[in-house]
């Protein structure tokens, strides 16, 4: 059969997930409808005290999307104008974004080339007197280093927000990720690995101070409707969602466990072939994203060829974050690794009930477009 006939293979399908789920989403979805409460409510308090009870975490917060979790945290932590936030370059640009967006300047420190992950030993090298927190992303679904971060961290004095958007579920030395530090931002984007169907997203946190402020913070800074104290932001949780979310999150841990599953049957599909840079087995890892990088290839054109043949596969991410055009003027931001991955990286087609034909197809051919280009 030739190429152009077969299947298309995209780089996410979320329908078999729903299709195992159809009639308790229908249930929650019609729960919601009758219940005439459509904006926070007894779901969202519901599906906080689920979530936080999964995380092993004091306080779960639902706002309104991943962005608003790390803009939320980072005023819950008192991060504001003049202050600096280290983070990684390679990341979504919400990351760096939300530190800019509460007037605080985000420092870029270069990655570990093997966990893509912002590398802890450039991170003392990089505080100012200015500096207040380190911002360190769990990439693709892979715990950053954190018993580094927060030894550098609590040396220094710095608070820590972990970026979870594409780590929920994952595990470092057995803690959930978002748990380490002093808070953690989720994203509920529906391709995330705990999705909803639309924006959401939570804080986690121990610290009883910030989870007052989040809270405060999300519905425009007040405790007490109409006594508003601080300047806040509409950013709640839909009803919705979290009864939606709330039908996932038992679910989440054996999807991960499909992903990573896939993620062995990659690796030892790729082992033979040296020019295809394995991410390779880490424990707690929960593969949002399985990313294999090709440093001695042409990266976009094998992505074409892929493309002509129905694979879909994304490119996260073609430029540091320190090289867009809103931070250019930080000239002093050197980040070899960041840049070079950039250009080499490709994540592939993967999710929990993936069939092994399709990673076998993948497979096939990735392997042959390396051979050409
Ligand atoms: C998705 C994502 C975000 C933003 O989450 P949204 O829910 O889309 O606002 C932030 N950081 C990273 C690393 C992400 O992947």
């Amino acid at each position: 059969m030739s190429g152009t006939l077969e299947k298309k293979i995209p780089v996410l399908d979320l329908s078999p997930e729903i299709d195992e789920l159809w009639d308790e989403l229908n249930a929650a979805f019609q729960r919601v409808m009758k219940s005439g409460q459509f904006i926070m409510g007894p779901e969202v308090i519901a599906f906080e005290n689920e979530v936080a009870d999964y995380l092993g975490t004091k306080h779960a917060i639902g706002v309104n999307s991943g962005t608003d979790a790390l803009v939320i945290s980072l005023r819950a932590l008192g991060i504001g104008p003049g202050d600096e936030v280290i983070t990684t370059p390679f990341s979504f640009f919400a990351t760096a974004e939300s530190i800019s967006n509460v007037g605080a300047k985000p420092v870029f420190v270069d990655i570990e080339e093997a966990s893509f992950n912002i590398d802890p030993t450039l991170i003392e090298a990089a505080i100012t007197e200015r500096t207040k927190a380190i911002l360190p992303v769990h990439l693709y679904g892979r715990p950053a280093e954190m018993d580094a971060i927060m030894a550098v961290a609590n040396e220094h004095g710095l608070k820590v927000l972990e970026d979870c958007a594409q780590s929920f579920g994952a595990r470092y030395h057995g803690q959930q990720t978002g748990t380490i530090g002093h808070a953690g931002a989720y994203s509920f984007f529906p391709s995330k690995n705990l999705g909803a169907f639309g924006d959401g997203g939570l804080i986690a946190t121990d610290d009883d101070e910030v989870a007052d402020m989040a809270r405060m913070l999300r519905a425009h800074g007040s405790k007490k409707k109409y006594h508003n104290e601080v300047l806040g932001y509409n950013s709640r949780l839909d009803s919705l969602q979290a009864a939606l979310l709330r039908v996932k999150l038992p679910h989440v841990d054996i999807r991960n466990r499909g992903r990573i599953v896939a993620a062995q049957h990659y690796e030892t599909l790729f082992a033979r072939t040296p020019s295809i840079v394995r991410p390779g087995a880490t424990a707690g890892h929960v593969y949002h994203q399985y990313t294999v990088r090709l440093p001695d290839s042409d990266r976009n054109a094998i992505q074409r060829r892929l493309e002509e043949q129905g694979i879909g596969t994304m490119i996260y991410y073609p430029v540091s974050q320190n090289r867009l055009p809103v931070y250019d003027h930080q000239p002093a931001a050197i980040t070899p690794v960041s840049d070079t991955l950039a250009n080499q990286v490709l994540s592939l087609p993967i999710w929990a009930a993936q069939a092994v034909s399709d990673r076998e197809r993948v497979a096939s051919s990735l392997v042959e477009a390396v051979s050409h280009y």
